[in-house]
């Protein structure tokens, strides 16, 4: 059974969708066959893998919505640019989904039960989560063992972590007691010295929490995804490729780790 993440904050622009997709192109180029899942109205993420939303393909809504449907694998699971990494696509009717969840009994539970047949054939989840904490968010939480949590080092970047941590552990408490999660920097510009304050700071109050890759500016990780590609074959070798795939081992030594974090 895939071991499930969820890329998350409730801040737009912290490198969600960009992590998500790198990371999961990282593991896939270890051999190791992950899932994407675009839970965001945005359909960042379904877009960077080259998806035609405008078409109307099948996406997560359909999956939800229609459980009593069907629907064969290649019309639901798009294969990437990289090899062994696949996705479901989301698409705008996901925010009218984040309205009417609510009203559902055990709403949280349902992405894992729709995922649950193809689940089977894969190593990794990976959810790209919409910047809020709403219904999706919280499904998400429930699905997953893992919570990737990006940060920037800005004078804000702390502001918002409290929130989502209450979120998780509210989570914990109802549906998924044994969730992790993680925090990690990017955006970094190493040259200021307020990102410097701030990383102390944040590595100061999170400790074991907080991974030790951290993930500099890059400008290719804003081309690659125009090019329909994650950024580890669109520029292989780039400092960003490189911060990554450490990223990535670092996550995945937690997995295997079984690192479980303190309430
Ligand atoms: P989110 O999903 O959290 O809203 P995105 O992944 O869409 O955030 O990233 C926001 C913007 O920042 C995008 O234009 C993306 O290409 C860019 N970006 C993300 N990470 C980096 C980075 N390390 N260096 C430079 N640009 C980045
Ligand atoms: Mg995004």
């Amino acid at each position: 059974m895939a071991y499930g993440i969820a890329i998350t904050s409730q801040k737009g622009g912290v490198a969600k969708t960009t992590s998500c997709m790198s990371i999961g192109a990282c593991l896939a180029e270890q051999g190791l066959r992950t899932l994407l899942i675009d839970l965001d109205p945005q359909a960042n993420l379904s877009l960077a893998c080259g998806i035609d939303i405008y078409q109307s393909p099948v996406t997560l809504v359909d999956i939800i919505s229609n459980p009593e449907k069907h629907y064969s694998i290649e019309n639901i699971i798009y294969p990437t640019a990289q090899m062994r990494l696949d996705i479901i696509s989301g698409d705008s009717r996901l925010a009218d989904l984040e309205r009417v969840l609510y009203e559902k009994p055990a709403y949280e539970r349902t992405l894992a039960r729709r995922l649950a047949p193809w689940l089977v054939d894969y190593d990794f989840l990976l959810i790209d989560c919409p910047p809020s904490l709403g219904s999706l968010t919280q499904m998400a939480l429930a699905t997953v063992d893992h919570a990737i949590i990006p940060v920037q080092c800005d004078y804000f970047a702390a502001s918002g972590v409290e929130n989502l941590l209450n979120t998780i552990q509210n989570v914990r408490e109802r549906v998924n007691p044994t969730l992790a999660y993680a925090l990690f920097v990017t955006l970094f510009d190493s040259r200021t010295t307020i990102s410097k304050k701030i990383l102390e700071q944040l590595s100061s109050h999170f400790g074991d929490l907080l991974l030790s890759t951290r993930i500099g500016m890059d400008t290719r990780l804003r081309e690659s995804p125009m090019a329909a590609e994650p950024v580890t074959t669109y520029a292989p070798r780039s400092r960003a490729s490189e911060q990554y795939r450490s990223l990535t081992n670092e996550i995945i030594l937690r997995k295997e780790l079984n690192y479980a974090t303190p309430i």
